[in-house]
């Protein structure tokens, strides 16, 4: 070989090696990395009024899913928006002002559904979902009978003050609201009858506490979540959050409202 062919061969070789080198480093180098949904920021801020516990659940949840809670959150936005307010936080620490009043009150007998006294109203998106609750159960042979629906501020007043007068202050609020602290001022919830412990084991109870989500109620006060809620175990005592409502709550929170409530009220205050 001549001294020619042999530099020849040389930058052939060199070439082929820095070809060599630069595929391996563009097979090496990082994928792009997807873009990041700017709801990702706004889930996880929200999701520290979570306890640790709970955060940690929910957002393994989320991450196996992101999909499905952006589109149930969608949902249950335009569900609340239709229905003006659905999933508004009232517990002991968010209380509704004075003057909240629905305005879209309806009677519950008028619309067929059975109560233990006249004159009892719910908010029309609760009441037409319990009307088509009543009847699903009345096809099976369960009658539904409503004890309580709507409470004004007022009402509330009178009546937590008779609970302490008869109970005293401290075990009263443990099963009874404060005057703007009470579910029942939405509009959106209620009680059915008998209200108390022995409606769990009733035929209704049972049938509400196994069919009840599909129409769009929860179950405020669960069992063993006094400090979580501040409500004893209430059986009788279901809340309308809507269909998206109780999918975040049983697919995201362990099925409970309180926990779904407080992230959604995070989620929106994010905005
Ligand atoms: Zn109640």
């Amino acid at each position: 070989m001549s001294e020619r062919n042999g530099l020849l061969a040389s930058i052939i070789l060199l070439c082929g090696l820095l070809l060599s080198c630069a595929r391996r480093a563009e097979a090496q180098a990082p994928a792009p990395a997807a873009p990041v949904d700017p709801r990702a920021a706004r889930v996880e801020s929200a999701a520290e009024v979570l306890p640790p516990d709970v955060r940690s659940a929910f957002l393994a949840a989320f991450r196996a899913s992101p999909g499905r809670l952006y589109s149930l959150l969608e949902q249950a936005e335009a569900e609340s928006a239709a229905a003006g307010g659905l999933l508004i936080l009232v517990d002991k620490a968010h209380p509704l002002p004075e003057s909240h009043a629905p305005a879209d009150l309806s009677d519950l007998d008028l619309a067929g559904i059975p109560v233990t006294k006249p004159g009892m109203r719910l908010r029309r998106p609760a009441l037409d979902a319990l009307a088509r609750m009543v009847a699903a159960a009345g096809t099976e042979g369960v009658g539904l009978v409503i004890g309580s629906a709507y409470r004004s501020y007022a009402y509330q007043l009178d009546l937590f003050a008779r609970n302490v007068a008869a109970y005293g202050e401290a075990e009263a609020s443990r099963f009874s609201a404060r005057a703007g602290r009470s579910q029942h001022q939405l509009g959106t919830a209620v009680d059915f009858s008998p209200i108390d412990d022995g409606f769990a084991d009733t035929a209704a109870g049972r049938w509400v506490a196994a069919n009840a989500s599909r129409f769009g109620f929860s179950l405020s006060f669960p069992e063993g979540m006094e400090a979580v809620t501040g409500y004893v175990w209430e059986s009788w005592h279901w809340r309308f959050v809507g269909m998206a409502g109780v999918a975040l709550q049983d697919g995201f929170f362990g099925g409970v409202q309180q926990f779904f409530l407080e992230f959604y009220a995070a989620w929106e205050a994010a905005r």
